[in-house]
């Protein structure tokens, strides 16, 4: 039985790519503009030997923050309530945004287990990103580069200890 798996954060901070990274081939559809991903998209993957079913989320985009938590309901409460397990993302580049924040806020009220990750961390300036991350409230971030790969073998162990 393969654990079903949602990814999800404020946009561009690379759920599409951790996404077809994941599942193998380039079905999300990645972009520089925010938001091109237009609903949640569901794909078979895995990470080592744990077969995942993977929903990659989208859909808060053009959303102002009175709104944000409402269209998040909408538009991602199926799949979080399908998901056994949540990766959160953020970008350890930018650090914690007040949207990281709503995020966070929104996932605490759920039952689900959140592995967060900290994102883009390929690079040495990511360092301070990861810190800030701690204070999100879900441990231990998990600092990958989805882009390139970095990061699996952490990511894999988080998703062992967290299902
Ligand atoms: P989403 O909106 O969260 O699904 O983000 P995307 O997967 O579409 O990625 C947004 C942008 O971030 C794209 O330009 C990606 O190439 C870039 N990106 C994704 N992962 C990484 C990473 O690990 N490092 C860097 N530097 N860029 C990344
Ligand atoms: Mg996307």
């Amino acid at each position: 039985m393969a654990l079903k798996v949602a990814i999800v954060g404020r946009p561009n901070v690379g759920k599409s790519t951790l996404f077809n990274r994941l599942v193998g081939k380039r079905l999300a559809l990645v972009d520089d503009r925010p938001g091109v991903t237009r609903d949640r998209r569901y794909a078979d993957g895995n990470i080592g030997d744990i077969d995942l079913t993977l929903i990659d989320t989208a859909g808060y985009e053009d959303v102002t923050d009175d709104s944000l938590e409402s269209r998040m309901r909408e538009q991602t409460e199926a799949a979080l309530d399908d998901a056994e397990l949540i990766l959160f993302m953020m970008d350890a580049r930018e650090g914690v945004t007040a949207l990281d924040r709503i995020f966070a806020d929104h996932l605490r009220r759920h039952e689900t287990p959140v592995v967060l990750l900290a994102n883009k961390s390929e690079s040495r300036e990511s360092g301070g990103g990861v810190g800030e991350a701690h204070g999100l409230g879900f441990g231990e971030p998990v600092a990958i580069s989805a882009e390139h790969g970095e990061g699996m073998a952490d990511l894999y162990a988080a998703i062992v200890k967290a299902s």
